[in-house]
């Protein structure tokens, strides 16, 4: 049975608009997977080290056959492929990083991977790309993302014009 699955997609290195759009051709090629919409384009301001280039994000809706932890070792895969290091401490600057913000209407807890994503709740730059995607989604234990971002009380960031057009929802 596929799972509706959303990923955070984010980059501040190495051209990061198109580490993003590579990324979703990469999640593209992920067998028993389909990439059904893209979110727009955001570029927001570093979280922790403020030393860092401003990050793009997005979000992808997939759909996909891929068990959650297998997923997450497929997502690990297209972060390494991409130059992604782990030697730029908490939150430091990246080619890449995908999270698996939500998983169907799964809850985990486990450090290796807790669905919802964590930060998912208080992340403009992953609240406002997921509304974008969808509306009404209901975030499970949380409430919907409206309600969450009303709560987050953090504005829209700034959205990337024209960068984002071959990936509109409506062609995916
Ligand atoms: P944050 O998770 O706060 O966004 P980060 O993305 O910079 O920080 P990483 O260094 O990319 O953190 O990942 C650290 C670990 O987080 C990974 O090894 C992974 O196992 C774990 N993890 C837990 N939950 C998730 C999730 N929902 N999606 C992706 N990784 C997760
Ligand atoms: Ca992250
Ligand atoms: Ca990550």
């Amino acid at each position: 049975m596929p799972a509706t699955v959303f990923i955070g997609l984010g980059s501040n290195l190495q051209d990061p608009v198109q580490q993003v759009l590579s990324a979703v051709e990469a999640l593209k090629t992920l067998d028993h997977t389909h990439v059904d919409a893209i979110s727009r384009l955001y570029e927001t301001s570093p979280m922790g080290p403020q030393d860092q280039p401003n990050y793009i994000n997005a979000v992808a809706k997939i759909n996909t056959k891929l068990q959650p932890y297998d997923l997450l070792e497929k997502l690990h895969g297209i972060e390494a492929a991409h130059d992604r290091t782990r030697d730029t401490g908490r939150w430091g600057a990246r080619t890449l990083d995908l999270d698996i913000l939500l998983y169907a209407d799964l809850v985990l807890t486990e450090p290796k991977l807790t669905l919802p994503h964590s930060g998912l709740h208080e992340r403009a730059f992953v609240l406002y790309p997921l509304a974008d995607i969808d509306d009404s989604l209901i975030i499970p234990t949380l409430g919907t993302v409206q309600q969450l971002i009303q709560q987050s009380g953090e504005p829209e960031p700034s959205i990337i014009e024209g960068k984002n057009l071959e990936i509109h929802p409506s062609v995916c």
